[in-house]
Formats: C-alpha cells, structure tokens, sequence
C-alpha cells in the first residue's frame, strides 16, 4: 500500500499511430512484402518509445505499457496466453501467424471482429473450445516493460483481466461456455504477475470492462475467486483492476471487497453513476482509486471545476486519489493542435489525447495544491466553456425554434401498401441493392484530384454521373426491380452528410483506429444542425431520369450519423438526433417533390449503439426509433420507405424494428442462413421485408441454386407477398465481376421462385 497521499497522474492507453500514422504505413509495406519483420518492430519500437516520453514529459506520474499493440490488444492478450487456433497455428510463424489471427491468409480465415463494447473501435474475438490449452508466452509485455526502464520510466503495464478475456472469446463450435475455462487460465496470469514483478513492475493493471455490462451472480462470484487467488500470491506486482464505459452496479461491491490494492473507475456519461454507488457503499478506503473523470472517448475539453469537485469527494472515500482519462486514449484523435484549418476558438473547445493528458495533470495539482494552485488553468477553462455555451455556432435559434412535427405516417402500413403498389407496381419479390455499388479506384481517384485541386468540379461531376449511367444501364440489363444511383458521389455514408450539414466539424488529422491498420476520421457535431440546402436530389433525380424504373433515394439515419460521429456533451444525444432527423425529414421531402418514389434511410448502427446495460436500452430505443420516424414521416402514402440494417443478431432491436414502421427494410441474413426470417415471423413483423441473400463480406459469388434455397427458406416462413431480394449489404466494397455475376444469380433464382408460385 503506497503511504504517501500526493495524488498522481495517469491514463491507460495512449494512440497507437504515431502523429503520421507511422504504424499503419509500417504495418501495409511488411503485408505488402515491402519491408522485412526487422524494419516493422524497429518502427513499433521507435514509436513506443516516443510516446513514453511524451507521457512522461507531459508530467504523466505513471505512464502504461503493454498498451500498444500491432493490430489490437485483445488479439495481444490471445497470443500472450497461448489461445491460437490449429488453422492459424500451422500456416505460419512468429508475426506472420499474429497476423493470421488478424487477418487471415489465402487458406484460413481469420479470427472474428466485432465491436469493443460501445466504442467503433473492433478486436479480434479469441476462439477457444473445451481443448484449448493454455500457454503463456509473456514476450510482448516484459519486452516493452524493459524498453521503457532502459528510458528510465517505470510503467505500469496494462493487461487485460481473465474474466473480460474469457467473457470477449467464443467458442465457434458451441461446444465451451469460454468462462468455464477460467480455472486453467488463472495460473497463467499468476505466472505472468510473477515474472512483472521480477521485472520490477510495482503494479499493473488488469482490464476488467466487461464487468460493467450486466452480469449474473454466479460471473460476479467467480470474479471474487479469481482476484483472491490472485491477491494471495506472494510475489506479483500490486494489483490495479480497471473498469470503463459504465457502471459498475453489482460488480462494485465485488470489486471493492476484493483483496486487490487499487481499483480504476470511470466517472464520466453513464459511468457517472459510480460516484453516488461509491458513496453509497462507503468508499474503497483501503485503497487506491484511479478515478476517470476526463472522458477518454469524446474530445470535448473538460469541465476542469467539475471534474475537481469529483475528486474532492472522492478523496475522502478512498486511501489515495489518482487522476485518469476513463479509459484508454485509443478511442480519440492524437493532438488539436495539429488542426490548423480549425478555427482556434474551436480548437479551444477541444481535447483529443494529447491535450487529456495535460487536463489530467491539471487536475492533479488542483487535488494536491488546491483549487488555489491551478487557478489560471481554472479560469481559461471557465471561459472557454462559457464561450462554447454561448457561441452561435452551437446554439442556432432557427433550429432551436422549429416546431415540433408529427412523428408518424399518415396512414397505416396497409393503406401505404395500396398506395405504393398502384404506384410503383413491382413484380413479386421485388429485387433491389443496398444502395453502393463498387468503389472503384478510378472513382477514388477522381475525389484525390478533385480535393488537390487538380480536376475541377465540373470534370469531377461529369466523371460521377457517367459512373450513374454505367450503373443504371448495368441494372437494367440484369433485370433488377428498383435501381441504385450507386452512391459513387460518396466517399463515406456519414462523412458525406456531415460535411454538407451545419453544425458538423471535420477534422484534418483526427484519425482514430477502427481495427488494425484502418483509422477513421469521425466528424464532430459541434452545433445545432440543419441542412442549408438538398444534399442528394441531384443525383438521385438524375439517375432516375435515365430510367423508367423506380431509383431509391439513398440517405443516412440520425442514429447512424451520431454513432460514427463525435457527439456534443451539452445536451442529450436524443436531441442532436432529433435535429439531425429534421435535417433528413427536409430532404426526404424534396426528394419526394422531385418524383423519387422509393427513399431509403440506412439505420446499420441502431444495434451497435445499444446501451451497454439494460435498464438503459428503452430509453435510447424510443429516442432512436422516434428520430427515423421524424426524418421518414413526412411523406405521401405512395412513397415507400426503406431502412435497411446489417447485423446477424437484431434480437434486442426487434420491437424497435417494428416501432420504426418503413415500408420496407433489408436486412443482413445470408450469414446466418436466414435465420432472421424466423424471428420476424415469430414477432409478427407487419410490414415488407429483403433477407440478404448474398453475404458481401466475401468475393464469393452465391449460384443460383443457393440463393433459390434462401428463397425457398425465406418464403416457407414468410408471407410471400411481402418478401424482397436483394444482398446482405451495399457492395461498395466488392467488384464488378463478382457484383456482376451475383446479381445475374439473385434475379434468375427469384425468376424461378416466381415461376412457381
Ligand atoms: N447504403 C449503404 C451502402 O449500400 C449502406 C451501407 C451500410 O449499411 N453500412 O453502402
Ligand atoms: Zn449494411
């Protein structure tokens, strides 16, 4: 236990990329064969040593290691505990069969990714199954524990927890419950916590974010287990167990009975709860508490007094206080200051990793010196912050003013029915696409040059609506029922919206690690929203002047345009979706008014945004649903509505599904056979719905006869009449032969379950 009750500073996690993006060029040109294994670690290294430094410069007490990673931390924490699946295991060695696991080669696959909890950040789900044997392979972290004490910065190393770990893995074959194998893996993390302390590591930090998510009894007691046979071992480091994202409910009492040293928990958005629990439960004070109440995941500057008066409570319910982000810096962009087409008033609204650290380290004196000691860091916060309430860029009157509007479609679903079928009189099964068609490198070509300056605007137009006309002509010749415009125009669904919305930044540099070696540069709202003027009716009317056949209207959902953004924190995110929603809702209706008879408003991040408890699911559903409703309730019975979504497991938004009430909506289901039919039918799905049935995932090309099978599956569980065709997804990343040839499949096999109905 640590005597001393000076406060430090810390956070888990810094980005990975380095300020040019150094880790991801080094990582492409070793995939690539252009650089050997030597030249990417050295570059890895020389970049794990410059952020110790910055850390550590930057007046960070206790900087972390093992927080780095070459692809992602949780494929790290597989290796580390030996979790390598055969197939990966016999084509390759070393880091070609790490990046395996990541990737996959020409013969196997790769592990899965899926999303890390609520972040847009994805990790590699590790497989394990009844077999699997652990074993330790503790490289990765002594190394880069030794690095940094050669630079004379004592880390604490960052790895994450058994329990989260077994809780994140699958078994692909059904056949292990992942946490029934906790017992054989606890003696690793013993092993491991030895070999640190060896090292010299005074603490570390075991990552346990799972347990913020709802978690029955029988977890929470094998937590309790597992960390008393941890504690009990005599030579390990002291043990940091770190919680993020939420709260910790239940889980807290566990965690603070537990004989661990010090516990880091988040203060910040939904995690905020903490504090009263704390309070409630009478403080940890035996303890360490690492608090995080800078928030690690959104890049608004602090409220520095707000964040102080956290800490001054928290002070008193535990044996010493140390200042964190709430979770790793991973999940913001490096550096403002590196944004200098930003308006500098904006900048100074802003916090993104580098300047947390600073907030961070304020904060710490403002602990230990008193409010007195950080008084002018105080004061320029205060003023910022005032100024950010007050400026016209985030309060617009004119959006602020608007009237509330309905909500809800003229009529029912049966009458739009007959409307829209007199309208558009489409054949049964009516088959249609997701909305892209391939992005090709030509296309990307054009938007590099028309952003350097080296094609005008003109020539950049005339280039997207031959592409139009090349991808009309080409769904007329394959017989496809209602035609794309193919969303060439469209360098992102979302960037594409926000750059032409009021009240969205964007940022030069501020990438973010999605997974691996993709970053993305996430918009920021900033402000009130609204549209200045339409965003997608002239392509979309052009395109539909090429043909006789329905062409969708291509929009994106509010729920989806602030989940891949960074939201404002100054008022409910319900609200700014309702702004954005009345955005759409006035471009839903000018395509109306332009005759575009079908309009679909993509909602693919309404499940991925679920809050991670329970109790908080009806509150975001019903602000979600009631923002598509807003955006697509505006128009005629005869205009059909489409949504479409691509996820295998919607269970959990199922009612939602329903609640949204679009005419239509296309959902991913090849996957999974189809087994989503079952469940629609099974909730009494009213309205028209398209089973995916070509995975886009893959290049594969599906034959008829598999696609007739989908059909066939689809159309025994479903009412035929209200049955759609079409793939899983958009296919912009697919190209055009394999499009080509697939969608030949989708319209035959449909032609022959036309045949025979
Ligand atoms: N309309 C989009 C497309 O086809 C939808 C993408 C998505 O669901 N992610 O690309
Ligand atoms: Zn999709």
């Amino acid at each position: 236990m640590t005597s001393t009750s000076t406060s430090g500073a810390t956070v888990y996690g810094y980005p990975r990329q380095g300020a040019n993006r150094q880790l991801k060029k080094a990582t492409e040109a070793y995939w690539a064969g252009r650089t050997d294994a030597d030249t990417l670690l050295a570059a890895a290294r020389d970049l794990r040593s410059k952020r110790w430094v910055e850390l550590r410069d930057a007046g960070v007490d206790e900087v972390p290691s093992n927080d780095f990673s070459l692809y992602d931390h949780v494929l790290d924490t597989a290796w580390l505990l030996g979790a390598i699946p055969d197939r990966h295991a016999a084509v390759a060695e070393g880091l070609d069969r790490y990046f395996a696991m990541a990737r996959g080669t020409a013969e196997v696959p790769p592990l899965e990714m899926t999303k890390w909890f609520d972040t847009n950040y994805h990790y590699l789900v590790p497989e394990l199954g009844p077999d699997t044997t652990f074993a330790l392979d503790p490289t990765k972290p002594l190394a880069e524990f030794a690095e940094a004490l050669e630079l004379g910065i004592l880390t604490r190393p960052v790895i994450l927890g058994p329990v989260s770990f077994l809780l994140l893995a699958k078994d692909p074959a059904g056949a292990a419950e992942p946490l029934e194998l906790l017992d054989r893996l606890v003696p690793l993390y013993v092993d491991l916590l030895g070999q640190l302390r060896a090292a010299g590591a005074e603490w570390v930090q075991l990552d346990e974010p799972a347990l913020v998510t709802d978690q029955p009894t029988a977890v929470l007691e094998r937590v309790a287990e597992v960390y008393a046979v941890l504690a009990a071992e005599r030579v390990r480091p002291k043990i940091l167990v770190a919680t993020y994202f939420d709260r910790l409910g239940d889980a807290l009492p566990v965690l603070a009975a537990a004989p661990v040293e010090g516990l880091a928990i988040d203060f910040t958005g939904p995690a905020a709860a903490n504090l009263d629990d704390l309070v409630a439960l009478g403080g940890i004070r035996g303890k360490r508490l690492v608090a995080g109440v800078v928030t690690g995941r959104n890049i608004w500057a602090a409220d520095l007094s707000a964040a102080l008066s956290t800490l001054e409570t928290l002070q008193d319910l535990a044996g010493m206080v140390d200042v964190a982000a709430s979770c790793s810096l991973l999940h913001v962009p490096l550096d403002v200051s590196l944004e200098s087409d930003l308006d500098p008033e904006l900048v100074g609204w802003l916090s993104f990793a580098r300047q947390k650290l600073d907030e961070v380290v304020t904060l710490r004196d403002g602990l230990t010196e008193g409010r007195a000691g950080i008084q002018e860091a105080l004061r320029v916060n205060a003023d910022r912050l005032a100024a950010r309430a007050a400026s016209p860029i985030v309060r617009v009157a004119a959006v602020r003013d608007r009237v509330e509007t309905g909500a809800r479609r003229v009529s029912p679903y049966e009458k739009r029915r007959q409307a829209q079928q007199d309208r558009l009189a489409l054949p049964d099964l009516p088959t249609t696409t997701i909305g892209s068609f391939p992005q090709t490198s030509a296309l990307r070509k054009a938007r590099a040059e028309l952003r350097a300056g080296r094609l005008t605007d003109e020539v950049y137009q005339e280039a997207m609506r031959a592409e139009i006309r090349a991808v009309i002509a080409d769904q007329e010749d394959l017989g496809l029922d209602v035609l794309v415009h193919g969303e060439p125009e469209r360098n992102d669904m979302v960037q594409y919206f926000a750059e032409q919305l009021d009240g969205f930044l964007a940022t030069r540099h501020g990438w973010v690690q999605s997974y691996g070696s993709r970053y993305v540069r996430p918009p920021i709202i900033a402000g009130d929203v609204s549209r200045p003027a339409p965003m997608t009716v002239e392509w979309s009317t052009y395109a539909q002047g090429l043909t006789a056949r329905p062409v969708k209207g291509m929009l994106t959902g509010p729920v989806t345009m602030l989940a891949w953004s960074f939201v404002r924190d100054d008022q409910p995110r319900g609200e700014t979706a309702r702004q954005v929603a009345l955005a759409l809702r006035d471009e839903v209706a000018d395509l109306e008014a332009a005759g575009i008879a079908v309009i679909q408003v993509d909602e693919p991040a309404l499940r991925e945004t679920l809050p991670l408890r329970q109790a908080d699911r009806a509150a975001y559903l019903e602000w979600a649903v009631t923002a598509f409703k807003l955006a697509t309730s505006g128009v005629r019975d005869d205009t059909q509505v489409h949504t479409h979504m691509c996820y295998a497991e919607f269970g959990d938004v199922l009612q939602a599904i329903i609640d949204m009430d679009a005419d239509v909506i296309s959902l991913e289901a090849a996957r999974s056979k189809m087994a989503i039919v079952a469940d629609l039918t099974a909730a009494g799905y009213p309205n028209e719905v398209g089973p995916g049935v070509w995975d886009i995932h893959s290049p594969r090309v599906p034959s008829v006869e598999e696609i007739v099978g989908y059909l066939r599956t689809a159309v025994a569980g479903f009412p035929a009449d209200r049955l759609w065709v079409n793939p899983d997804c958009g296919l912009k990343t697919r190209g055009y032969r394999e499009v080509r040839a697939t969608l030949t499949n989708l319209v035959a096999a449909t032609g022959q379950l036309r045949a025979e109905a």
